[in-house]
């Protein structure tokens, strides 16, 4: 399913979100990991500020809330054996709290966004998100245990692809070092693991994200996609063998730019620690 937002999760939170930017003109789908009928049916909170009551009204959801709400215009504090009545509306121009329970709100705004033609899919829990680095984003979603045993083999499929075309390449004597260029590419793939930690670990920490100059090098970087790429164009040149020798070195260069880059954001922030004056 292609969409321009992916949202995790049918909660007030999420169903707010999916509302928000439908009105913005942003199409989105969300992923819910329960039924509808639990989400619908979870007891939470049970009182709404003014600022969500008026939320619901712009968005066109909150006409049972004012049918079956009970609006407070009072919260009263029980304290030293006293009570401390706090006239809400007077406080606080014409605000008031209505008691509506939050499974209440999440049917109507399930309701609403259904009605608008939102895709809200229930029963789907989304178990991986990745592609924020610059390829494309994805959230995976799994509906069977099954599912689940899939992504355990995610790192074996990587592998076992250029194992099988490097064997073929050595049986069929199309290029007797196949196994050298193999363990050259997984290597390389390894260290640039590592390179990658060193380049998106303290992007995430920083909540900045990745610059534009990762983002190219993920883009054009070694990794499946391109090297399908590689192989058609090798095959289209009727040189196949020379893709594993592409790959390998494809994986090299990749892993040099992370390597040498994730080094460079380390001596930086080394650089900018030591240069930080101590507090106190
Ligand atoms: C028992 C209880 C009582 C509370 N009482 C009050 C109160 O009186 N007043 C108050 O203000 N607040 C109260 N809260 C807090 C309030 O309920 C939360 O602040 C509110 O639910 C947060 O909304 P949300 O949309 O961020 O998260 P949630 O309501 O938790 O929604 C998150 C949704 O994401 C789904 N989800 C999670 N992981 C995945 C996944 N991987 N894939 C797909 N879906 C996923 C979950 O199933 C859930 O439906 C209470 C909370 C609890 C638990």
């Amino acid at each position: 399913m292609r969409t321009q937002v992916g949202i995790v999760g049918a909660g007030p939170a999420g169903l707010f979100l999916s509302l928000l930017l439908h009105r913005a003109g942003v199409d989105c789908v969300v992923l819910e990991a329960r039924s509808r009928d639990y989400v619908e049916s979870r007891v939470r909170a049970g009182v709404l500020e003014q600022g969500t009551v008026d939320l619901m009204d712009e968005l066109g959801a909150g006409e049972r809330l004012h049918r079956e709400g009970m609006p407070d215009p009072r919260l009263d504090i029980r304290f030293n054996g006293g009570i401390i009545h706090i006239d809400l509306p007077v406080l606080t121009p014409g605000k008031l709290v209505t008691v509506y329970g939050q499974q209440e709100v999440v049917k109507d705004l399930i309701a609403v966004r259904l009605n608008r033609g939102g895709a809200i899919l229930f029963e789907a829990e989304a178990t991986h998100i990745d592609g924020l680095d610059g390829k494309q984003a994805r959230i995976k979603v799994e509906t069977s245990k099954t599912g689940k045993i899939e992504h355990w083999f995610d790192s074996f499929f990587e592998v076992v692809w250029p194992t099988a075309l490097a064997y073929h390449f050595y049986v069929s004597d199309q290029l007797p070092n196949a196994f050298f260029y193999l363990a050259l590419l997984i290597v390389a793939e390894a260290l640039d693991g590592i390179g990658k930690l060193g380049v998106y670990v303290p992007a995430e920490k920083s909540l900045v994200g990745p610059g534009l100059f990762d983002r190219i090098v993920r883009l054009v970087g070694g990794r499946r996609n391109i090297y399908v790429w590689v192989l058609v164009a090798c095959v289209v040149l009727a040189m196949p063998e020379k893709a594993l020798i592409v790959m390998a070195f494809w994986e090299v260069a990749t892993a040099a730019v992370d390597l040498l880059h994730s080094g460079w954001i380390r001596y930086v922030a080394r650089r900018q620690s030591s240069t930080d004056l101590p507090l106190g």
